[in-house]
């Protein structure tokens, strides 16, 4: 191997030493000057004495003399090349001369007698065609070899070095209870073998992106101490028809080789989808690839110590077959956390980082609502970030309640220059909100509003039901709607004006009071269920709501609509005049503040003002470009995707924000 390694490294060396010389002997040649002269020529000067030497070389081949020499007057490397006949007459004149004039003369053995050369002259050649030959077809057999290799799995075994076990996964109670035979399983498998107990082959992890699946399955692996083979449904997708298909079966190969072992596909979905269906026609590869891993699956036998667990946020379009008993027959559900797994996955990626006295993880769990575990993840780094940032030696609530807001709407747009009057009507906008959340109990309460623009929102209102529940009532509805409308109701009742601002939340309380309608039975209409979702892999939602009625009761739907937004609307004009006071302390605060929280909502309904010690974080209320730190210049530009970004000073990114 290592020998053969040296002969193919060598043979270019060869062929760049043989180019080398070449070159270095064309510059010799081309240095020269060689002066062609007839026989005629030669002799006239040869009579005249200015040779001073000559070089005779018979060719016998091509019955030739071949004369070089040097005139008196020539230059350093000026020659000059004489061909003659080869007969005994010329030769006589030449040697006659020279006996006359004394020029040196010597002569050469003929080139074309020496077998040595003439050999090399003819067989060099070869070689070097040969040679040429052979090397580049051992190149591209070495290539050719390279890509052989994309038939092989690209599983990669135990891809972490470092284990994650069940005690990096918080919450997930259940779902790590559902998990625990495999786990059982896998370390031991000859227990269930022996009691003829049949464990599914495949488990089919399914929820929505970023809560935990994946490291669910890492941790099964980890807890069990087997192999783990971790693939991404993607990676069997290739340019190529009939790769994923071979790279499965290696995967199996590998993994029969190894079992007790688990195979963990990521992202099924990929490569599950229900074949021959959608718009736009199969995927042919992506069958083969898929009926290959059916194929794998039934191959094994059931205790063969080989389990599969595959993730998905989208079980929907998976194709039935892959469903079926013997293959995943087992779903886990993997549910967004409630406020208890929130504060323990808190907890898990607090471990590693210092905050302040005081913060409480449960205050933050409770103000995630419908956060994922990635989000909370992201949520702490987010704050850890800033704090380093603020060169703080310890994550304070500032810190984390930024975090929460970029995590919810993306950086805030400090730079966003409202005008005064656009700035009061935003501030009664949500101060409306807020009065509504204080009023009535079952519209959501406010936890923070604000009148910085993030996102695409102008100012933001957080709201959240004062409890999750899982059922709600029609008056909740109600009021819910109701509280949506307080944002409009207000610029209406102090500037008698309206504004776009609040297209947001009618298209949320539109959308309430319709599924009170069609789908919660909640309307003069009756309890009937009119329409409902159905949603579908291809088609956008709304193509595919199932709508049995005819246009009179399409007509009377939209009557009932209108009438509960109508009605709610009244109630929210009526709360928001008779309690006009609060909204206008609410709004100067705010306007003042520029954020409130929900505990200074309180305060400020109690006594009337704000707490005198609580003054906002200040760099809340920059609103030039320039009088932002560099790294929050950087952050902005980044969301502007504003190019180089990177390589700028303070100047330039101001100015290239500024032409945004
Ligand atoms: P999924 O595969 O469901 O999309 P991941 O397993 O990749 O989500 O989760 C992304 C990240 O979120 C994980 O790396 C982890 O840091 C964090 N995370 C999610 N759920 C949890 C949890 N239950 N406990 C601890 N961390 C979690
Ligand atoms: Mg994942
Ligand atoms: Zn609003």
């Amino acid at each position: 191997m290592k020998q053969k390694q040296i002969r193919k490294n060598f043979i270019p060396y060869v062929f760049l030493a043989i180019f080398i010389v070449s070159v270095l002997f064309l510059f010799d040649t081309l240095n020269k000057k060689v002066n062609v002269l007839t026989y005629d020529e030669f002799m006239k000067m040869a009579n005249a004495g200015e040779v001073t030497e000559i070089q005779i070389v018979p060719k016998s081949r091509a019955s030739v003399y071949e004369i070089r020499g040097v005139v008196k007057d020539y230059a350093e490397n000026e020659t000059f090349f004489v061909r003659v006949p080869l007969s005994n007459d010329i030769m006589g004149e030449i040697i006659e001369v020279q006996k006359e004039e004394k020029f040196t003369m010597d002569t050469a053995p003929d080139p074309d007698s020496s077998t040595f050369i003439l050999f090399l002259i003819n067989v060099l050649p070869m070689i070097i065609l040969i040679g040429g030959a052979f090397f580049f077809i051992t190149r591209q057999m070495s290539s050719a070899g390279k890509s052989m290799d994309f038939g092989k799995s690209r599983a990669k075994l135990n891809p972490d070095s470092n284990k994650v076990t069940f005690k990096d996964v918080a919450g997930l109670d259940e779902e790590k209870e559902e998990v625990q035979e495999l786990i059982d399983f896998l370390k031991s498998p000859k227990k269930f073998q022996r009691l003829g107990a049949r464990i599914p082959k495949g488990v089919l992890l399914v929820g929505p992106p970023g809560t935990g699946k994946t490291l669910l399955a890492k941790a099964v692996a980890g807890e069990a101490n087997v192999p783990f083979y971790f693939i991404s449904g993607s990676d069997f997708v290739e340019l190529f028809v009939g790769v994923g298909a071979s790279r499965v079966r290696d995967m199996f190969k590998q993994a029969k080789h190894n079992a007790p072992c688990l195979i963990f596909i990521d992202e099924i979905d990929a490569v599950g989808r229900q074949r021959g269906s959608g718009i736009g026609g199969g995927h042919d590869e992506r069958e083969q690839t898929l009926n290959q891993l059916l194929t794998e699956m039934d191959g094994f036998g059931a205790n063969e110590g080989i389990i599969i667990i595959a993730a998905t946020n989208r079980p929907d379009v998976l194709d039935p077959a892959l469903l079926r008993p013997g293959r995943f027959d087992r779903q886990v559900t993997v549910n967004l956390p409630d406020k208890k797994g929130r504060e323990e996955i808190l907890g898990v990626h607090a471990r590693n980082k210092i905050f302040e006295d005081g913060i409480s993880l449960s205050n933050i769990a409770a103000r995630t609502v419908g956060f994922s575990g990635a989000d909370l993840e992201n949520l702490l780094n987010k704050a850890a970030l800033l704090a380093v940032r603020r060169n703080k030696a310890a994550i304070g609530m500032e810190e984390l309640d930024e975090a929460h807001d970029r995590v919810i709407m993306g950086p805030a747009k400090k730079s966003h220059k409202y005008t005064e009057h656009e700035k009061k009507v935003v501030a009664y906008h949500e101060a409306g909100h807020a009065v509504l959340g204080l009023r009535l109990s079952g519209a959501n309460e406010v936890q923070k509003i604000t009148i910085i623009p993030r996102g695409n929102a102008g100012g933001y209102n957080l709201m959240l039901p004062k409890e999750e529940t899982y059922l709600s009532t029609k008056t909740e509805l109600l009021e819910t709607i109701s509280g949506l409308l307080a944002g409009r109701v207000a610029e209406e009742t102090v500037f008698g004006e309206i504004t776009t601002g609040a297209h947001n939340d009618f298209e949320k309380a539109t959308k309430i009071a319709r599924s009170m309608v069609t789908e919660y039975g909640m309307s003069d209409l009756g309890p009937v269920q009119f329409e409902h979702q159905e949603s579908s892999v291809f088609l956008g939602r709304d193509y595919n709501k199932s709508r049995n009625f005819s246009g009179q009761v399409a007509f009377e739907i939209d009557q009932e609509q209108r009438k509960i937004i109508n009605e709610c609307y009244e109630i929210t004009k009526k709360i928001i005049n008779e309690n006009r006071d609060l909204l206008d302390l609410i709004a100067k605060t705010l306007l003042k503040y520029e954020t409130i929280t929900k505990e200074q909502i309180e305060y400020l309904v109690k006594h009337g003002h704000m707490p005198k010690e609580e003054v906002n974080d200040e760099s809340v209320k920059a609103t030039t470009l320039s009088d932002l730190t560099v790294e929050e210049l950087k952050d902005l530009a980044q969301e502007r995707k504003i190019k180089g970004y990177n390589k700028m000073n303070k100047d330039e990114l101001v100015k290239a924000l500024e032409e945004e």
